[in-house]
């Protein structure tokens, strides 16, 4: 199959492809989305396949709107509106109970919750209000492999596998919306996925308290959200976690090794290192925020080098407002290893 690039003045063959079970991948501020008609059980078990995504991680569905949410739920928690009116458009994913059978059993992996969200990018809530269905929308990835930030990581993956990519620039964000629970309404907020909608923000908007999944501090327990426990964002080449104090050691060790190393980060370390490492992938600046957006286009990008290195060494950041979201999917990504710690 050949996978069409489409942009906004191709909306009608989008609309046209996704009302006829097809599967095109959308932008938005977060990662690139795998999108389906979420009430075709056909449709969404198509996403399943392409991606090779595990049957019992349940998708998030994306509307153009809250009233959309509405069709498929009918208890609210008491916090919604105020979660809706703050943050959508944007990063956060709410999970609310669904009358039983509103959706395919395919598309909540069997479980009695749903989780929706409404994206922020203009291309997007076009296809959304166009097709007038609510859509699936994974990550346009392989699973197991870094989600894509722009377009090209999406054919890269999915080219002959999906009808169409709706193109809309790299995404903003770079990391996977915040997952938030709030599926019991005597029950306080739960992040089961942290994203770029932090705890510190909820609490300080909200003023109340929001709790944190225990998978997500202590890595014995059992998450919560079905997709926590698999190995993500995994490229071939081996991932090493640096931290700021560490860096000329990491280098000059490894390199008297005879290990070929790429490097990802920010003007301050790449300024460091840069002469030494046979690779670089530069952040646009020292910031969090930087890192977070080119963490998964780094990966991908100096895990494909034609110089095929040994070892990627990429930063660390306090585990603080986006810090958490962005060390959560480093430490899958170095399956938990730090320079030094080995
Ligand atoms: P992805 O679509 O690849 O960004 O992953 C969606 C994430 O949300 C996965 O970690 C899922 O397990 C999680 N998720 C989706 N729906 C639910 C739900 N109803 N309850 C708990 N976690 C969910
Ligand atoms: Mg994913």
């Amino acid at each position: 199959m050949e996978t069409k690039r489409l942009d906004e003045s191709s909306i009608q063959s989008a609309v046209e492809i996704i009302k006829a079970d097809g599967l095109v991948a959308f932008p938005t501020e977060t990662v690139y989305g795998l999108g389906a008609n979420a009430l075709s059980e056909t449709a969404v078990k198509r996403v399943f396949e392409v991606k090779g995504r595990p049957s019992d991680n349940p998708l998030i569905v994306h509307v153009a709107d809250f009233e959309e949410v509405k069709k498929y739920v009918d208890e609210f928690h008491p916090l919604t509106e105020k979660l809706v009116a703050t943050y959508w458009p944007g990063p956060l994913t709410l999970i609310f109970k669904t009358r039983p059978n509103a959706l395919p059993t395919v598309v909540s992996a069997g479980l009695s919750t749903v989780s929706f969200r409404m994206p922020k990018k203009k291309e997007t809530l076009t296809l959304l209000r166009a097709a007038k269905l609510p859509l699936v929308g994974p990550s346009a990835n392989t699973s197991g492999k870094p989600s894509p930030t722009t377009a090209d990581h999406v054919f890269h993956d999915l080219q002959g596998k999906i009808e169409g990519i709706l193109e809309g620039g790299a995404a903003t964000i770079g990391v996977e919306s915040t997952v938030l629970d709030i599926s019991d309404p005597t029950k306080p907020p739960m992040i089961l996925r942290p994203g770029a909608i932090t705890k510190e923000q909820l609490e300080a908007d909200l003023g109340i308290e929001v709790l944190i999944d225990q998978y997500l501090t202590k890595e014995s327990d059992v998450p919560r959200s079905p997709g926590m426990k698999y190995k993500h964002y995994s490229p071939n080449t081996k991932v090493l976690m640096v931290h700021e104090a560490d860096w000329s050691q990491a280098v000059s060790t490894l390199t008297a090794r005879g290990l070929k190393l790429g490097v990802m980060a920010g003007p301050a370390i790449m300024e460091e290192v840069r002469m030494d490492v046979a690779a670089t992938f530069p952040f646009q600046n020292d910031s969090v925020e930087a890192a977070t957006k080119g963490l998964f286009a780094g990966l991908r990008s100096l895990d494909e080098s034609l110089l095929q290195l040994d070892v990627i060494l990429v930063p660390t950041f306090p585990e603080e407002k986006l810090g958490v979201a962005y060390m959560n999917r480093l430490k899958k990504a170095a399956g938990q290893q730090y320079f030094g710690e080995n």
